[in-house]
């Protein structure tokens, strides 16, 4: 998994404020896509699945005040 870090606004302070969210390396999914003729999409999908979930429904707190994001 590969990080990638968003600006977000906390609800608690009102400060902008970077959240790190995990993504799938979607190059190296790619490439073993291809070679196992498609097999690996099914690894893909549940590593897109997996962090979208994780992203989505991990509780977040705001490096600053602590806040829930
Ligand atoms: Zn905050």
């Amino acid at each position: 998994m590969a990080k990638r870090t968003e600006l977000t606004v906390c609800a608690s302070c009102g400060e902008t404020v970077p959240i790190t969210l995990k993504t799938p390396n979607h190059a190296l999914h790619v490439v073993l896509s291809i070679l196992t003729m498609g097999l690996w999409l099914v690894v893909y999908l549940a590593a897109i699945l997996d962090s979208a979930m994780n992203n989505r429904f991990s509780r977040k707190r705001c490096p600053k005040c602590n806040g829930r994001l």
